[in-house]
């Protein structure tokens, strides 16, 4: 499996940057993780997007959807063009809740809507998928993923808290990518549904993660800084998202 950052900043992208993205690569399959604003824009360097084979978000929060709305156009003329069949609508696997959100995942024939939670199972080619609702905002889901593909594991964070339980989910991971909104001075004192970076590397620490992506950073953070709190509290392999960046597990 190949990772690569097409977005991390939250919540607005910084200037040539872009809110949450991650393209996953196997020998057979192209996913997207989240399509933040700005992720579109980054993804043509690597896949034309007729080219996808799915898309999961996880969740409807504007700094992780923000560019549905023009793949869905995009497809949609790439079929015109016929360059992607019309009858192969990309599939949105993401949270039923709310329905007014997921009921934009069904557009014409570019894109169908297929709702997740953590009951579901999804295998889509070499690549098998769960889901873990993370403690993030007030009542409407948010998901992890865990990837697994080849023998290797890989969990995507989403938004959370610090009462999600990553027990039993995030186990044997080899590259947790995780968000770490703060840094410790302006960590809000009240939990409000996401981590520190320091919150972020003491959890893959506890997880014994090998190694730990840190993303959904503010875009004025400096990476030195990112890096060196992290680092104070993981001994683990440790990356600070930057836009391009791959990892290959
Ligand atoms: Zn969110
Ligand atoms: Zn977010």
């Amino acid at each position: 499996m190949r990772v690569t950052v097409l977005g991390f900043q939250s919540p607005y992208p910084g200037p040539n940057g872009a809110t949450p993205g991650y393209l996953i690569e196997t020998d057979s399959k192209r996913l997207l993780l989240d399509c933040g604003s700005g992720v579109l824009s980054q993804l043509g360097k690597y896949v034309p997007i007729h080219q996808l084979d799915a898309l999961l978000l996880s969740h409807y929060h504007h700094d992780h959807i923000a560019d549905v709305g023009v793949l869905q156009y995009g497809l949609m003329v790439h079929q015109l063009f016929q360059e992607r069949e019309k009858n192969r609508p990309l599939p949105i696997y993401a949270p039923a809740q709310p329905i007014v959100d997921s009921q934009s995942l069904l557009y014409r024939q570019a894109t169908s809507f297929h709702p997740v939670d953590e009951q579901t199972h999804l295998a889509i080619g070499d690549i098998q998928i769960r889901f873990l609702r993370t403690d993030h905002g007030n009542g409407d889901p948010c998901y992890a993923m865990r990837l697994e593909s080849q023998g290797k594991v890989l969990v995507y964070g989403a938004d959370s808290g610090p009462g999600t339980n990553w027990e039993g989910f995030a186990s044997d991971v080899d590259l947790f990518i995780c968000e770490g909104t703060y840094l410790d001075h302006n960590k809000p004192k009240e939990s409000n549904g996401h981590l520190s970076v320091r919150d972020t590397a003491q959890l893959a620490e506890a997880l014994k993660c090998r190694a730990l992506l840190i993303t959904h950073l503010y875009h004025l953070y400096e990476p030195e800084v990112v890096q060196q709190q992290a680092e104070a509290y993981t001994s683990g392999t440790c990356y600070v998202a930057s836009i391009g960046l791959q990892i290959t597990l």
